[in-house]
């Protein structure tokens, strides 16, 4: 690990000033991956700046009837969060899947979104890899690529986006607030992440010097009916092999409304909108989830080791769109 400054934050605008001030920066909070990162020198900074002790845990209701998430709110504190257990409980069974009880204790939303790729080849710097010095190369196309992506993948990178939450978010319509020294913006979660295209490098669409503050849910009284599948080698501790959100409006057996996104197939949590718009006002049917499925994959292309993820994607999504139209419930 590299020498580097480090400074604790007292507020929210002492924290984007100091960005501006100490070079080479970033921000860190519960530091699950960032310090990961740093020990292997794939994230050199020469300054660190402490938000952890910033007031932005709180969760609480908003007047249009949704929920904000403070962007320092532990995993384990939304997860347990009465509200969204009760209207938004995708969310909470798909941070319950991920990582340990001791990693969400500590863990927090912001970081969450931020925690980049499990790409063996990116945190080994025996190999090349675009992500972590553009123009390198990327050996995980020719390699071991059981875990990749097959949708939306590019040339330069075949990587997947690693966070289960980021997925429930992108199906509950989820807005990212971010503050920096020109202001506040939001930034809907399905805009968040990125494809990795000719810039791998690039995860997000977050500025530099860009601070999370705060995740926005907006009503959805559907999202009681969510499911969140997640399918992996083993029942805890490890990164989806493919994953599945889902929630349905239905009236009688009619499908007023519907989310879908899906974790483990690209470089970020991927939206099923064609699907989506296909299933909407169609009858909540095994035929009709089997063509919306078939809908979901048909751009995937897989690569040597992954072809399973095709065929597994479409039976999970049917199988999660059952679910939850018999009302949601634990998978
Ligand atoms: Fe690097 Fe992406 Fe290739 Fe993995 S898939 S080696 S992260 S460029």
């Amino acid at each position: 690990m590299k020498n580097f400054a480090y400074v604790r934050a007292t507020s929210t605008e002492d924290a984007v000033r100091r960005s501006r001030t100490l070079p080479n920066c970033q921000f860190i909070a519960g530091g699950t991956n960032l310090v990961d990162r740093l020990k292997v020198f794939l994230d050199q900074p020469d300054g660190l700046i402490d938000i952890s002790r910033l007031d932005l845990k709180q969760i609480a209701s908003t007047r249009e009837g949704g929920i904000r998430i403070g962007a320092l709110a532990t995993n384990t504190a939304v997860a347990d969060h009465p509200q969204i257990r009760r209207e938004y409980p995708l969310l909470s069974r798909a941070i319950l899947s991920g990582a340990s009880q001791q990693i969400r204790n500590r863990a927090t939303v912001g970081g969450n979104l931020l925690q980049r790729t499990r790409c063996p080849y990116y945190y080994d710097t025996a190999f090349a890899c675009n992500k972590r010095q553009p123009g390198s190369g990327c050996p995980a196309i020719q390699g071991i690529n059981r875990m990749h992506a097959i949708l939306g993948a590019s040339e330069h990178c075949v990587a997947v986006h690693p966070s289960d939450m980021s997925v429930a978010l992108a199906a509950l319509d989820a807005i990212v607030e971010v503050e920096s020294t020109h202001g506040k913006r939001q930034i809907p979660l399905r805009d968040f992440h990125r494809l990795p295209g000719n810039t791998p490098a690039q995860d997000t669409n977050l500025a530099a010097r860009e601070l999370i503050t705060a995740v926005i849910l907006p009503p959805m009284p559907f999202a009681k009916t969510g499911v969140y599948l997640k399918l992996r080698d083993r029942a805890s501790y490890s990164f989806a092999l493919l994953s599945v959100a889902a929630a349905m409006d239905l009236n009688g057996d009619r499908i007023q409304d519907i989310r879908l996104a899906l974790g483990g197939v690209a470089h970020k949590p991927w939206r099923s909108l064609d699907a989506e718009a296909f299933l909407q006002g169609k009858s909540g049917t095994p035929k009709i989830f089997q063509q919306a499925a078939e809908i979901a994959l048909q751009g995937a292309k897989p690569l040597t080791h992954n072809g399973f993820k095709v065929n597994m994607g479409k039976r999970a999504i049917q199988r999660a769109l059952m679910i939850s139209a018999k009302g949601g419930g634990v998978v």
